[in-house]
């Protein structure tokens, strides 16, 4: 259930709602708004307990929550807005995160790094743990491809966004990432989700391939109450029967969860379609439904890349992109977040 405080309620009974919670066996959340603070009280709920909250001094409203996410639903907070190194995710502007599918050296990676901030990316990516289908694919260039990830950064100013697959590589990720990927394979690994939710940075959490829109709000759920408020939904397609795109980019899933969550949201068209000649198409389409941002993958040479190169845009073709972006954003009333221009 949530608990609804009145308006600038004094903060000694805020404390005393909340030991009554805890006394009652409730986990307990809060959310503090500007004017209003909210509690959210995770536990086995009864009529009674709805009634007993009512009654205490500076509670405005109880209101149990019918879904099975709690702390990732709109009731719980109204948006949650994402800050890394001066750059805001859902706040109302366009994140527009891009590099390529994974780190493949670093002159390389410096190289598109520098071009996709010239084109007005506002964040970097680059895999350098590789889930891939078979066990003899390039599988990342694992700890040296974080610190070119770290150096990218330092260079650019722009935060980076990289994958971590194991529990055990978590502290290592987080040393040199500004936000941690959860792949869509790992979407419920549940004891990933839980240890990702005691660290202290922001986790961009893909939705699994064969996922319902439920059950990865689920997963933001197990993160959100083990400790990281910080979660932002990645839609990048889901399995389907049609075979001629590599996934079925789902982008009723953007109004869906902005609609269930106050979780931001981005669509990562790259490898929701698996074809660069749909990635521009299906990124406007996305910001014509309402993400946060983007995730758009961009090689130097994709024919090249040692991964994902038949959905890589080239620098060029990533411009063109921005150009379009630029164009749309602009008629939809929306900015580009800290995008950062050659001449900016
Ligand atoms: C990626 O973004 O590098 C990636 C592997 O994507 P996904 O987990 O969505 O397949
Ligand atoms: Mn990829």
């Amino acid at each position: 259930m949530i608990i609804v405080m009145e308006k600038n309620v004094d903060p000694e009974l805020i404390e005393l709602v909340q030991s009554k919670l805890r006394e009652c066996h409730f986990q307990v959340h809060l959310s503090q708004g500007v004017e209003r603070t909210i509690i959210g009280a995770v536990g086995n709920r009864t009529q009674e307990d709805l009634d007993l909250f009512e009654t205490i001094a500076g509670v405005e409203r109880v209101v149990p929550i019918v879904q099975p996410f709690k702390l990732a639903s709109k009731e719980f907070k109204e948006k949650t807005v994402i800050e890394v190194k001066g750059r805001k995710l859902g706040g109302g502007t366009l994140t527009v995160i891009a590099g390529p599918c994974a780190v493949e050296g670093m002159e390389k990676y410096l190289q598109v790094a520098k071009l996709v901030k010239a084109a007005g990316a506002t964040m970097l990516r680059g895999g350098a743990f590789k889930p891939r289908t078979s066990p003899y694919s390039f599988q990342g260039m694992e700890v040296e491809g974080l610190k070119i990830l770290a150096e990218a950064s330092q260079h650019t100013g722009l935060p980076v966004v990289t994958e971590v697959m194991d529990p055990r590589h978590l502290e290592m990720v987080a040393e040199y990432a500004d936000i941690l990927q959860v792949g869509a394979r790992n979407m419920q690994n549940y004891f990933l989700l839980r240890e990702l939710g005691k660290i202290g940075k922001p986790v961009m959490l893909k939705r699994g391939p064969a996922a319902t829109i439920e059950e990865w709000i689920m997963a933001a759920e197990y993160i959100i109450s083990s400790g990281n408020p910080q979660v932002i939904m990645c839609e990048r397609g889901i399995r389907s029967f049609e075979s001629y795109t590599r996934n079925t980019l789902d982008l009723s899933a953007v109004p869906i969860i902005k609609h269930l969550t106050h979780l931001p949201v981005i669509v990562d068209p790259s490898h929701g379609t698996g074809k660069w000649r749909l990635v521009e198409p299906m990124a406007l389409a996305a910001v014509g439904a309402g993400c946060d941002g983007l995730m758009i993958e961009v090689h130097q040479n994709p024919t090249e890349a040692w991964s994902d190169g038949p959905q890589s845009l080239t620098p060029e073709k990533f411009q063109a992109l921005m150009n379009r972006l630029d164009q749309m954003s602009a008629a939809l009333g929306i900015k580009l977040e800290g995008g950062e221009k050659a001449d900016g």
